[in-house]
């Protein structure tokens, strides 16, 4: 684990699985239709049963780089932000929309003026995006954003496996030197 603080936020770095994390908000990295899928969608779904499926068709979709909220159902949270990071393609369009994604989530948070959210490493897994690349726009944008006057106490990046921790505590090292 990792634990940086800025402005009086902690910023922690952790490696597990999101579903056991306790947070305002457990942030999903959702596909567009919102329509569930395998990796930390799968996991989100199955642990907090159907009613946050049942939020998600109501809804009915989101576009690339923006987030909606629905109910947490069974997690330890109060709401699931579902963000959609772009499918990586080697675009400099790319950056921009998975740097959207978390802001999206971010905006959200204050919205409702939430105190602690946990995101997963956006657009890493099915989705494609090089950890090494996506790790720094992930950071860059928490880390702007804390900087400002915000409700957040606690941002987690809860890292699945020692690849993804590692990739994220080497952006953080040099992001923060
Ligand atoms: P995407 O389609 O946005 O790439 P994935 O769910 O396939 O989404 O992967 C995003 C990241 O989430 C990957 O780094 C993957 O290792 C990670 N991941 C998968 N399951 C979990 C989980 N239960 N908790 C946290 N992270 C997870």
């Amino acid at each position: 684990m990792v634990v940086h603080v800025i402005n009086d936020v902690t910023l922690t770095l952790l490696e597990g699985n999101i579903v056991a994390v306790e947070a305002d908000a457990i942030v999903n990295a959702a596909n567009a239709g919102l329509a569930g899928g395998g990796g930390v969608d799968g996991a989100i779904h199955r642990a907090g049963g159907p009613e946050i499926m049942a939020a998600c068709a109501k809804i009915g979709g989101c576009p690339t780089g923006s987030a909606v909220a629905t109910t947490a159902g069974r997690l330890h949270a109060k709401y699931v932000f579902h963000a959609v990071g772009p499918i990586y393609d080697g675009r400099p369009e790319d950056a921009r929309l998975l740097a959207s994604a978390y802001q999206a989530c971010l905006d959200l948070a204050e919205q409702h003026q939430i105190k602690s959210i946990a995101f997963p490493s956006l657009s890493t897994g099915v989705y494609g995006y090089p950890l090494d690349l996506a790790a720094p726009i992930a950071l860059r944008v928490v880390i702007d954003h804390i900087t400002k006057p915000t409700s957040l106490h606690t941002v987690t990046f809860v890292l699945f496996g020692k690849t993804s921790f590692a990739a994220y505590e080497r952006a953080l090292k040099t992001l923060a030197e």
